[in-house]
């Protein structure tokens, strides 16, 4: 069977509907840049062989799949295979993005890196790209977030990085985009936006996802030689969509059935949840067309999820596309399911997950006992939970 798919967005960054460049006119010669900078270095072998030789021996690659094979034994049904995208360096697979979009800015002789943040995991991976390819860096956080997050706090300072209190609006995420984009406004030429997924205006969709496309290209060649086959399903959680689209770009070609699961939270109620593909409509945020979680009047609706790396009211494009023709089935996991799931794979495997790819794993954990034991589940591990243990314990009373 073969799939007729746009992984690529056409010149104006659309994937079929979903995508394009939503951004103020001053911005679009500086997108034009931006872009044909990003073209220009993706076919340079010079920029190819550093980014590269970076993720073999700065960030550890290639992650390797393991085959969990006491969740699959308690299971009784599909064998689950996890990619370890937890044991990169910094614990997860966002520093496969931050790296490339820190090499392309110092290609491009900006002197700053700047994004905003929410539990501060994306501020985290940056800081350590631009401490390490050079560049400054400057990341807009809520207050009410810098209260909570205060271990990620002190680790993107200890980096170097500058960490911007945003005392506007409510506080947090929603209004730290508001205070990096503001920032970004007054010295475009100088600074370099990071986007942390696979949203926001073209070029960033289409560049967070060839730099995340790792992640596919070595499970691709990985599971063949552990598990004699391509995988039945390969699952992967679905906040922007980054680590999802990196996983699934390894397979979109073959007859392997990709799962993108989303956090439906407390409820389906508004507020309570973060199922964008799942219960939003067409409607445009953050510069670009997409699925969004939003009001009447096309304000996005709060959003609600254990995962706070999982809590966008909107979604990458592309996931918008591949949910419309198909290709992609989008499934939801709550909070409760997240939490035991994640506390399954601690006690069966030795391994800690982000609560966020607990998500994945409770999807497989749900689907594997009504499959037979030649079926291959390959799971997305998108990071490690050392981040979550303090909010476990206290959800557990333990
Ligand atoms: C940020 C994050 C996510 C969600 O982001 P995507 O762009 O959807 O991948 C998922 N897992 C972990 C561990 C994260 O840090």
């Amino acid at each position: 069977m073969t799939h007729i798919i746009t992984h690529t967005p056409d010149e104006k960054g659309y994937y079929g509907e979903y995508g394009g460049q939503f951004i103020p006119p001053p911005l679009v010669p500086l997108f034009k840049e931006i872009t044909l900078a990003y073209n220009e270095a993706i076919q340079d072998i010079d920029f190819i062989t550093e980014y590269h030789n970076l993720l073999t021996h700065y960030v550890g690659r290639p992650s390797p799949i393991y085959y969990a094979k006491n969740l699959s034994e308690h299971l009784c049904g599909a064998q689950i295979y996890l990619k370890r995208e937890d044991l990169n360096h910094t614990g997860a697979h966002k520093i496969n993005h931050c790296l490339g979009e820190a090499l392309l800015a110092k290609r491009m002789g900006k002197k700053k890196l700047l994004a905003e943040t929410g539990a501060g995991q994306h501020g985290v991976a940056l800081a350590t790209a631009a401490a390490l390819v050079g560049l400054e860096c400057e990341i807009h956080m809520g207050a009410i977030d810098i209260e909570k997050q205060q271990p990620n706090v002190v680790r993107m300072k200890l980096l170097g990085a500058t960490v911007v209190a945003v005392e506007s609006g409510g506080r947090c995420l929603k209004d730290a985009v508001d205070s990096a984009f503001g920032a970004y406004m007054k010295d475009p030429e100088d600074v370099f936006f990071a986007i942390g997924s696979v949203v926001g205006p073209h070029p960033y969709p289409m560049m967070v996802h060839q730099f995340q496309s790792v992640v596919g290209k070595e499970a691709h060649e990985q599971i063949v030689d552990i598990a004699g086959k391509l995988p039945d399903y390969a699952i992967a959680c679905v906040g922007g969509g980054s680590n999802a689209i990196g996983l699934f770009d390894g397979f979109l070609k073959e007859d392997t059935k990709l799962i993108g699961v989303e956090p439906s939270g407390k409820s389906f109620k508004d507020g309570d949840h973060a199922a964008t593909l799942t219960l939003g409509k067409k409607g445009v945020i953050h510069g670009m067309m997409t699925y969004v979680l939003q009001q009447e009047t096309g304000e996005p609706l709060p959003v609600h999820s254990i995962a706070s790396g999982l809590d966008y009211p909107g979604v990458g494009p592309i996931h918008a596309h591949l949910k419309d023709t198909g290709r992609v089935e989008y499934v939801v996991i709550n909070d409760e399911e997240a939490l035991y799931a994640f506390q399954v794979l601690c006690k069966r495997e030795g391994i800690i997950p982000a609560i966020e790819s607990a998500h994945a794993i409770a999807h497989a954990m749900k689907i594997a006992p009504t499959l037979g034991k030649e079926t291959v589940l390959l799971v997305n591990l998108s990071g490690r939970g050392d981040k979550d243990i303090d909010f476990v314990v206290e959800r557990l009373g333990m």
